[in-house]
């Protein structure tokens, strides 16, 4: 089982207060290659996203309401196709369960995820990026799988 990815990605990038200052900076200095993909963003960070780059970006709510849910099911629902997730190893956060939910979603659906500027800069100079590219979903086919031959009734 596998999700395709076309040369056109949709990327969603979300920052977290201390993180959002980082991602503006490295999206200006990849302001070309972000702008021939769509762009979507947990609500503050797409607000700051098209004002200070003037990029089209669509925003959702904001994370702490609910933003990084929506990114999830864009994910599950195959209408978002990578994200970079700068996220705050150093504070709690309220919507700590929000963003373990979008980690998790990202990973089991294997889409392309960096959650670090370091990673985010390989991942834009992968030559992957313009091309079409076939994701496998293993853990899923290996859950469908598992729940098909056990009987939870016995
Ligand atoms: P924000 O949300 O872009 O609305 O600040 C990010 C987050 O905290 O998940």
């Amino acid at each position: 089982m596998a999700r395709r990815l076309e040369e056109k990605k949709t990327m969603a990038l979300v920052a977290h207060d201390n993180r959002k200052k980082d991602l503006i900076n490295w999206c200006q200095s990849h302001k070309d290659i972000l702008a021939q993909h769509n762009l979507v963003a947990t609500g503050t960070t797409g607000g700051l996203l098209s004002k200070n780059l003037g990029i089209k970006i669509e925003s959702f709510l904001s994370g702490p309401l609910g933003g990084d849910f929506q990114i999830g099911t864009g994910i599950v629902e195959d209408r978002i196709d990578m994200l970079i997730f700068f996220w705050d190893p150093l504070e709690s956060l309220g919507h700590d369960p929000d963003v373990k939910a979008l980690l998790r979603l990202a990973t089991l659906y294997n889409i392309p995820m960096a959650c670090n500027q370091a990673s985010a800069d390989f991942f834009l100079n992968s030559t992957l990026m313009s091309s079409k590219y076939e994701r496998q979903l293993n853990l899923i086919e290996q859950y469908q799988m598992k729940r098909k031959n056990t009987s939870l009734l016995d």
